[in-house]
């Protein structure tokens, strides 16, 4: 028989699971901080849990714990981990270090299904979803697991096309019977598909990210198909309408794609759509691969554009880029083996 898996568990189901087979149900809690918060993957190391309930439990439940198969360190102490789950679908993370934040960019699907043209994921196709397990697994199965303070779902995929799993993953991540960690603390960067979106910000359950690349609907379009049918337009408006409570945090990310969209005119319709919006333009200059042509600005061009930008009044950063030699950066992953 297919055993379930306690990583992933969720805590109701876990404690509708002991009453039934007659034990305490607030067992669950315990054992469910033992992996989440403890991250104690050995049933035999658990002691406060009775040995009997232990045996029972684990003839029907495995841990579920599986080790990254490739580990790849750059010059910048970020390191890339490759996974393959019992689906054999290929994917990878990110941990990438800077002072005091220790930050894992964790993917929600192997592959991607939004084909953006600069991106190399999208040019792999799509593999498939990946469950809260195997999201969760990807903080879970790292030797420094418990330094990591942030999380960003940047990875590979597009969330909101897997938002069962990784909103059901993102509970578990800020539950206090989970892995306990803020949810301001967490980050869902998203092309921005409507009705999940709709259904992120009825109850938002961390920070969140948009993809706007373009202002310019035609050129969004041809960048980003998702555009034809969800408009950033439509996006924006329902952030505009249904803000994020305070402390979390909106923010909008800007591939910058060298004489493409850093004009004067982006800068102007940028500020005109994030007007009235608390929130900042994340800049990304473009990672380079070898699935698409764009060419990374150079810094006179970036500087010019973010002088325009902030002098009608967009906050910028610019996000650094990390793992590039490791082909880990932004829009580099593509979940593809060293040996193949
Ligand atoms: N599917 C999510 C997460 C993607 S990765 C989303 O689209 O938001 C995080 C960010 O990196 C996105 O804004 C994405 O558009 C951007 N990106 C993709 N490829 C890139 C590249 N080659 N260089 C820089 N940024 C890239």
């Amino acid at each position: 028989m297919q055993k379930n898996n306690l990583i992933g568990c969720d805590i109701e189901w876990l404690e509708d699971y002991i009453s039934n087979i007659g034990a305490d149900k607030r067992y669950a809690i315990k054992l469910l901080r033992w992996v989440y918060r403890k991250r104690i993957f050995d049933l035999g190391l658990i002691n406060d849990i009775p040995r009997a309930l232990l045996d029972e439990i684990a003839k029907n439940f495995d841990v579920g714990l599986f080790y990254p198969s490739e580990i790849l360190a750059g010059n910048d102490g970020s390191v890339k981990y490759l996974y393959q789950n019992d689906k054999n679908m290929l994917f990878e993370s990110v941990l990438m270090r800077a002072e005091k934040r220790n930050t894992l960019c964790v993917s929600s699907q192997s592959g991607c299904r939004m084909c953006c043209k600069f991106c190399m994921t999208g040019s792999i196709g799509f593999k498939g979803n990946l469950t809260s397990r195997d999201i969760l697994n990807q903080l879970l199965a790292i030797p420094k697991s418990k330094e990591v303070n942030r999380i960003v779902i940047m990875g590979m995929g597009e969330p909101l096309d897997n938002s069962d799993e990784v909103l059901s993953a993102i509970r578990i991540l800020t539950a206090d019977w989970g892995c306990a960690f803020g949810k301001t603390n967490i980050t869902l960067s998203s092309v921005g598909i409507i009705d999940e979106l709709k259904r992120f910000l009825d109850a938002p359950p961390c920070n969140l990210a948009i993809s706007l690349h373009s202002p310019f609907r035609d050129e969004r379009s041809d960048l980003m198909p998702i555009e034809k049918s969800n408009p950033i337009k439509e996006v924006v408006n329902l952030i505009k309408n249904n803000p994020l409570p305070k402390p979390l945090r909106v923010s909008f990310e800007y591939v910058a794609l060298s004489g493409v969209n850093l004009s004067s005119n982006h800068a102007m319709a940028i500020a005109e759509m994030l007007k009235g919006i608390p929130c900042h333009l994340n800049i990304i200059p473009w990672n380079s691969h070898e699935s698409a042509k764009f060419k990374t600005p150079k810094d006179e061009e970036l500087q010019l554009f973010i002088a325009q930008l902030n002098s009608l009044g967009v906050l910028t950063t610019i996000r650094k880029s990390m793992a590039n030699e490791i082909g880990a950066a932004c829009g580099q992953m593509a979940g593809r083996k060293k040996s193949t």
